[in-house]
């Protein structure tokens, strides 16, 4: 194993260099920590030895914790990141960390138990923890506060959002921004402190500093926190760490949040969220598909349809820089598709998010098209056009026809069978379903659908592309639904029939909201529109199979005009000018008589039977989607509902939320429920693990 510490005395200076790449993680199996302090101890010892210089070999100065430990048992005879800080607090040689680059977590945790910290320019500087559900735990919470004060250090680590080099000096974590070499840099300013006999200077011993009366701060912040992170418990422990460091001593303040650490590491909420956190690099695995597969070149792209999806599609693209042709029948289609665009960047730099000339550049990777053969160069073509099958095959013909050879034909479909559209060209390997998230310049999900004849290399492309324009794919197989809107289905299905057997959208909404979502199926149906969906159920009429339960509610609904809040009334009533929803007693009646004419007794509905029921169906079809093979791992399923359905990170995905419930109690309720329909049979994978007290995810 090479050695991840180099040590070296320069013009007695005892530079320590990092070089654990990719990232410089501080491992403690690996020996990063252990190196660092053996380093210290010999320079210590050593009297040409006058001070330290910490630096990151590479473009980072440390990444922070090596993730692949953690939840592991503590390496045996090596230092931790407590144990070299808690030594570096003893050290009487001035200390000085040179950042290169990204410097997060116990990065920064170290560089604090420096002296004084030199970097380059565009630095990444934070303590990103909070984002796992848990706090920094090796003095992050104790030393920030104390060079930048309790209300920035509030601010960075409640987030975990980092700041960059230049806004580092103004607050004092950073003394002096280098220019050019670092290493060079670096030394000429330990030259100058040594000059100048800069003493040390440790963070331990200063005080936080709090701007007006600290229990009003703290207690207003707590409001606030409680309020803006609900269902988080972290931040609130980050809090409460940042106030120990007003208020206790350091060494009772380093107690406290090792305290704090230890109980949030053990939380549910936080062992979703690093749940979250693998389970998104772990999406990017495929069986089949290795990771050196070799990918296609994605340097030019055209989409088919300029409307509510290619619209925001071509954005995804040349917010990237990669140049996009958009393909519309008339050129009337076309502005009206270029102006939504248009006006979409100008709200954004109306705001101050984006430049004027920024949205220009964009602009001008755009080019409207009224022909196919226009489309000849592109590397990719992504066909958006009306949802049927009719239309997606005689444009799929045309794109066929022109575009050049190891392009990758893409359909953006949300329900129809992608063989069957392969199946009209001449190159069914290189025709894969991109299926993006309505607003689809906004929503991270982007589910890559699989033919049976997609070529392997045009996965590998496809999983790339959605990194390169800031998307989380999900590899899925075709069926109908694909995994999010399937399984969507079956979840506002269930919370039909709860109303129809006697909750009201108002209760069930309530529920779905305390457990984590922004708003529940009505709500969200009612922002949605209704009227989709009822011109879906009317063409399926003929075909429905009346043996199957069928809740008219959404029907009644929309026959009296309501299509949700476009139509200032849904589900909910709506005043002018306000989406507040308004539980109006005309759709109780409503609703009332619908439960009458199906001839069904209206019940009291507990809170947990709604929660149950909706949430173990998604779960219930989660699981045939594992059994059916159309998703890889539940863990992938997790993503998919995170990142495209609002499901709460805290909660880690209807899958793993399943774990935590326990699978053998998720099958005992479903088998309760199973008198309500066929929907309540546990797929078979289901009920295997749960007889077994197995889990989803591993
Ligand atoms: P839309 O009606 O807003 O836009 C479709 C556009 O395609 C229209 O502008 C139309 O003029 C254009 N078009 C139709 N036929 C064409 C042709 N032959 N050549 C060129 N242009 C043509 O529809 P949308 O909501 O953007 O949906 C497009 C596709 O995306 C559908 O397959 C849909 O299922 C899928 N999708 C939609 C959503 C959503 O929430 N709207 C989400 C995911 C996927």
């Amino acid at each position: 194993m090479p050695n991840p510490i180099s040590y070296q005395v320069r013009n007695h200076i005892g530079v320590i260099t990092l070089d654990n790449p990719p990232v410089n993680a501080l491992s403690v199996g690996k020996g990063v920590l252990q190196g660092i302090l053996d380093a210290i101890k010999e320079g210590e010892h050593d009297t040409d030895v006058r001070m330290f210089l910490l630096i990151g070999g590479g473009k980072n100065f440390s990444g922070g914790a090596d993730i692949t430990e953690f939840g592991k048992p503590p390496a045996p005879g090596m230092a931790n990141l407590r144990d070299l800080l808690a030594y570096m607090d003893t050290v009487t040689k001035p200390m000085v960390a040179a950042l290169s680059g990204p410097t997060m977590g116990g990065g920064l945790e170290l560089a604090l138990g420096t002296h004084y910290r030199v970097a380059i320019a565009g630095c990444q500087i934070g303590l990103p923890e909070v984002k796992l559900g848990i706090l920094p735990g090796a003095g992050g919470t104790q030393r920030l506060p104390r060079l930048v004060g309790a209300k920035t250090a509030v601010a960075m680590i409640t987030t975990g959002d980092p700041v960059d080099t230049d806004r580092a000096k103004v607050l004092g974590i950073v003394d002096e921004v280098v220019t050019g070499d670092l290493m060079a840099g670096a030394l000429d300013y330990c030259k100058r402190l040594l000059k100048e006999g800069k003493p040390v200077r440790r963070t331990s011993a200063l005080a936080t500093a709090v701007d007006g009366d600290p229990d009003a701060f703290f207690t207003a912040e707590r409001a606030r926190i409680a309020k803006e992170f609900r269902g988080y418990p972290a931040p609130l422990e980050c809090l409460a760490c940042v106030e120990a460091s007003v208020k206790l001593p350091f060494e009772d303040a380093m107690r406290f949040e090792r305290q704090r650490f230890e109980v949030l590491v053990a939380t549910t909420e936080s062992k979703s969220l690093r749940h979250a956190f693998f389970a998104e690099r772990a999406a990017n695995k495929i069986d089949d598909v290795p990771e050196d597969t070799p990918v296609r070149q994605i340097r030019s792209a055209a989409v088919i349809g300029a409307g509510t999806m290619g619209g925001g599609i071509a954005m995804n693209f040349v917010n990237a820089g990669i140049p996009v042709k958009v393909l519309e029948a008339t050129q009337e289609r076309l502005d009206k598709g270029f102006d939504i665009i248009r006006n979409n960047y100008g709200a954004t730099v109306a705001k101050g998010r984006l430049t004027q000339e920024a949205m220009d550049k964009r602009m001008g990777l755009l080019e409207g098209v009224l022909t196919y053969d226009q489309l000849k160069d592109a590397d990719i073509i992504i066909e958006a056009v009306f949802e049927e099958m009719d239309v997606k095959k005689t444009v799929f013909r045309e794109m066929d026809a022109v575009a050049k050879p190891g392009a990758i034909l893409a359909t953006n479909t949300s329900t129809l069978d992608i063989d069957e559209i392969a199946a009209v060209t001449a190159r069914p390997g290189d025709v894969i379903g991109l299926h993006f998230f309505s607003p689809a310049n906004v929503m991270r999900l982007l589910e890559i659908v699989r033919g049976a004849k997609t070529a392997h290399d045009v996965i590998a492309t496809s999983m790339k592309l959605a990194r390169t324009i800031k998307k989380v794919g999900v590899l899925v197989g075709v069926c109908d639904g694909f995994v999010g809107n399937r399984m969507v289905h079956a979840y506002f299905r269930e919370a039909g029939f709860l109303i129809e057997e006697g909750a009201l959208p108002q209760q069930v909404d309530r529920v779905m909201e305390e457990f984590g979502f922004a708003m529940g199926p009505f709500r969200v149906s009612d922002l949605a529109g209704l009227d989709i969906g009822w011109a879906i159920r009317k063409r399926q009429a003929a075909t429905r199979n009346p043996a199957e339960r069928y809740t008219a509610i959404g029907d009644r609904i929309c026959e009296l005009g309501r299509f949700g809040q476009k139509t200032g009334a849904g589900y909910y009533r709506y005043e002018p000018g306000n989406r507040k929803p308004i539980p109006d007693p005309e759709i109780e009646a409503l609703i009332v008589q619908a439960s009458k004419d199906a001839g069904i007794a209206r019940r009291d509905i507990s809170d947990q039977e709604i929660l149950e029921r909706c949430m173990y169906q998604l779960v219930n079809v989660g699981a045939q989607l594992l059994d059916e093979r159309i998703a890889q791992r539940a863990s992938d399923i997790d993503i998919v509902y995170l990142y495209g359905y609002g499901f709460p990170r805290f909660r880690g995905g209807p899958m793993f939320y399943a774990d935590t419930v326990g699978l053998p109690a998720v099958a005992e309720a479903m088998a309760r429920y199973a008198p309500i329909g066929p929907q309540w049979k546990p797929a078979a994978l289901l009920a295997k693990l749960a007889a077994e007290g197995g889990r989803f995810n591993r």
